[in-house]
């Protein structure tokens, strides 16, 4: 006699007066175990009904109590979780960019709970939250006045918007970038309601093209920092202090998106090629735009400077409202503005300052020690001479050497062990190379050393 497979299943009311289901129900909501029930139920059948093998467990409860259990615990794990970065890639998009600094994550600590976000404590009256930071970014970038947003690309769409809705945004053809995938200038420029002007072309842009095009019908002139690419041979660019000659004698603004931002020069940490928002604006820029979480080492965040009356003018836009930054990533971007008073203390206290000018010894005997004990635990390792890279749209042509730990992957090979240590708590983002692991300690805090040699280990034991 034919039996269907399907009448082994067990009904929704017969499995939720299962014992396990019933403590499942107490910790979760019956609902909630009555409809991960129903979605196990529906694989069940369809496994049935399909090629693949029907799950073993097709008429015992307590299979289905242990599925529901674990899938019910899995949605209750945060998907946002901490990972260390043994990439070295300093400024990594994908894993959050800037790493905080230990004063940053105590700010942030603190201003989670109540914190003086919009009032006066010396007063009790009202404050703005544009308020925080502004005296820090006056001393350190020597701006009249700043605002913090979102991130840069709404700083870019709130000065683009007040400053030019309606008119025309001057750019170069060199400087139509895009950046991380989804920032297009020629985009960012139609949505803030401004129309692009394209000058120059794409290698070369002169003087006369910007005087050609600035008139009547222009808003801002904008200069975009060419942050993740670099252009190379027959080329010419307008130096900032002659477009703003040009700018000013038009009448018209000139705002600066400098992307990276730069506060202190890195020339004593051995790199250079960024400007610094103070040098932006002693050339003459009226507004600067920059990121907080890129070389300024911070939260995400957008930075605007410039003079009181455009700041002013900034604030008053209700774009201002929706671009917004929470007291978080203030609570964050003051602490480590603080710490970059002290260019000597920021580049020992910001993570990616001081993973930038890491020296090449440092961490080569860090490499050295990591794969000797590795090989103690029985595993193969050696150090190489690899470099590792700025990353987050920032210094494209800086080179950082770096010596790195290759870890034979075993058995497993090296893919199945870097998805093993992705998956591992707490999760570690390798690269794979030539099938052997990478791990890069410039991103690694020494902090972190301890559990990422241990997450190594248990990968490949797996
Ligand atoms: C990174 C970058 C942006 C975007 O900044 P976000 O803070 O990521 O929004 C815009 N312009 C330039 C030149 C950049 O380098």
């Amino acid at each position: 006699m034919m039996t269907d497979p399907r009448r082994r299943i067990p009904s929704v009311d017969q499995l939720l007066g299962d014992e396990a289901m019933r403590a499942l129900g107490q910790r979760w909501g019956r609902e909630r175990v009555a409809a991960t029930i129903r979605a196990i139920q529906r694989e069940v059948r369809e496994a049935l009904d399909g090629e693949a093998p029907p799950p073993n467990g097709v008429g015992d409860p307590a299979w289905y109590a242990a599925e529901a259990s674990a899938r019910l615990a899995a949605e209750a794990r945060p998907s946002l979780r901490r990972v260390i970065n043994a990439t070295g890639v300093i400024l990594h998009t994908n894993l959050g960019r800037a790493p905080l600094a230990p004063e940053a994550r105590r700010a942030v600590q603190e201003a989670a709970g109540y914190a003086s976000l919009e009032v006066d404590l010396e007063t009790g009256e009202r404050g703005s939250r544009h308020d925080h930071c502004v005296g820090l970014l006056r001393t350190l970038t020597g701006a009249e006045d700043a605002l913090v947003v979102n991130n840069n690309a709404a700083a870019v769409v709130l000065a683009v918007n007040t400053l030019a809705a309606g008119r025309e945004v001057v750019v170069s053809r060199g400087e139509l970038v895009e950046i991380g995938g989804s920032f297009r200038i020629p985009e960012i420029v139609e949505r803030s309601g401004a129309r692009l002007r394209e000058v120059g072309s794409t290698n070369r842009t002169h003087p006369r093209d910007y005087e050609a095009a600035v008139g009547p019908e222009t808003g801002v002139v904008l200069r975009v920092h060419r942050s993740n690419f670099r252009v190379e041979g027959y080329t010419a660019e307008v130096p900032s202090e002659v477009l703003a000659g040009i700018a000013r004698r038009a009448g018209v603004p000139l705002v600066d998106d400098l992307g990276s931002g730069l506060l202190a020069d890195l020339e004593p940490a051995g790199l250079e090629g960024e400007p610094t928002a103070g040098q932006a604006l002693a050339a003459g820029a009226d507004v600067v735009t920059m990121s907080g979480d890129k070389l300024l080492g911070g939260p995400q965040a957008g930075i605007l400077l410039g003079s009181a009356t455009l700041m002013e003018r900034l604030r008053a836009n209700p774009l201002a409202r929706a671009l917004r930054p929470d007291k978080l990533t203030l609570a964050a971007l003051e602490a480590t503005l603080v710490l970059h008073l002290d260019p000597e203390r920021a580049r020992n206290r910001v993570p990616v300052l001081a993973m930038l000018a890491a020296p090449l010894d440092t961490l080569r005997d860090r490499a050295e020690s990591m794969a000797a004990r590795l090989r103690g635990m029985g595993l193969e390792a050696e150090v190489l001479a690899e470099a590792s890279a700025v990353g987050g749209g920032a210094m494209p042509g800086a080179e950082l050497p770096s010596a790195v730990v290759a870890v034979g992957p075993g058995e497993r090979g090296a893919d199945a062990v870097a998805r093993a240590l992705r998956l591992g708590d707490p999760a570690v983002v390798a690269r794979v190379k030539e099938g052997t692991l990478r791990l890069d300690p410039r991103t690694v805090d020494p902090a972190e050393e301890e559990a990422l040699l241990g997450a190594v280990r248990r990968a490949i034991a797996e």
